[in-house]
């Protein structure tokens, strides 16, 4: 037996013994996305702990301005959980709008009716039929979604193929997390989840947090190698391979941070802005019309003020809507404020 095959067998039976201490560590995804939540942990405390331990003239600051010190740790603090609030968000699956609505379909329902009407069989059995009697607010989702899209669009179309769902406009089937995702932007590796309609602002404010706290670590790393690049040669290189890293890390963030600003401005999904000419309902829509853009405004108080418990879901635009969108901007416009 080779020393490679030995150390495999060890690894694979401690594996097994912490997988009966944990189960959660049985599965492979599962251990994977905590391994990453703990690395990025990790990289928080190290980046922080080795500037405290290092840098003497901040815990002498710390002591005359406690103030300064306490913001600073609270922005650490905050930043790690709304990581760990973003990870654990749902991103909004489709499975769970459908749930919402015929729940709100059962309570609209007269208690004699839901037994004379059973739900229907399709879809796993949540899809509720349309004929009630009791008459209002009662919709399938199968119409609802119909709805949505010009007049003449077939059902099979709209299904997913893995789901067995219609899909309202902007969703798409995530293979990572095996389920449609309302809204899809994108599946992020690093939170471990999809990030879609219910948690794009969620992830908005994370990247935001880890952005200033990044900035923030940065400037002290560059305060201490002003005061301290004369002493121990090894603890001034450490510090500036670590200040080098987190440059970088800087430079990314702030450029996600700017991307999902413009995608938030225009409302669009990193999807629908990248695999834009592949996507069928923004096919023959022009480059620079925003098709679900409601105005600078109105895109931005949608994303944070919108209510997280409500599915908002939107219908295409119809073709004279587009017409409107990808009318140039006039003097008049520019004046009355129609981008707003
Ligand atoms: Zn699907
Ligand atoms: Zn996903």
């Amino acid at each position: 037996m080779t020393i490679m095959s030995m150390c495999r067998n060890a690894c694979s039976r401690a594996l097994d013994r912490c997988s009966h201490v944990f189960p959660c560590l049985a599965d492979p995804a599962r251990r994977s996305s905590l391994g990453l939540k703990a690395a990025l942990v990790i990289l928080h405390v190290v980046y922080v702990g080795i500037l405290f331990l290092f840098y003497s003239e901040l815990v002498e600051r710390t002591k005359k301005e406690p103030w300064y010190t306490f913001v600073y740790l609270l922005l650490f603090v905050a930043t790690l959980v709304q990581y760990f609030v973003t990870a654990g968000s749902s991103p909004g699956y489709v499975l769970d709008a459908m749930r919402a609505l015929n729940e709100s379909n059962a309570s609209h329902r007269k208690p004699s009716m839901i037994s004379k009407q059973p739900a229907s069989s399709k879809n796993g059995g949540l899809t509720l039929d349309m004929e009630n009697q009791s008459g209002r607010n009662i919709i399938s989702w199968t119409k609802l979604v119909l709805d949505m899209y010009p007049s003449g669009t077939s059902v099979r179309n709209l299904t997913c193929i893995y789901c067995n769902v219609e899909q309202p406009p902007r969703a798409k089937h995530c293979h990572d997390c095996d389920q449609c995702v309302l809204q899809f932007d994108h599946h992020c590796v690093w939170l471990g989840t999809c990030i879609g309609l219910r948690n794009h602002c969620r992830f908005w404010w994370y990247i935001c947090g880890e952005t200033a706290l990044c900035l923030w670590t940065c400037i002290l790393y560059i305060e201490y190698l002003k005061v301290n690049i004369t002493r121990a040669w090894w603890k001034g290189a450490l510090m500036m391979l670590l200040l080098i890293t987190l440059s970088i890390s800087l430079i990314f963030l702030l450029l996600l941070l700017l991307f999902h600003g413009y995608l938030i401005l225009t409302n669009q999904t990193t999807y629908e802005l990248v695999r834009r000419r592949r996507i069928q309902y923004l096919r023959g829509i022009p480059e620079r019309v925003y098709p679900f853009s409601k105005g600078l405004c109105h895109n931005v108080y949608n994303f944070c003020c919108a209510q997280t418990d409500i599915y908002n879901l939107e219908r295409l635009p119809t073709a004279v809507e587009v017409e409107e969108k990808s009318r140039p901007y006039t003097c008049l416009d520019f004046l009355t404020c129609r981008c707003c």
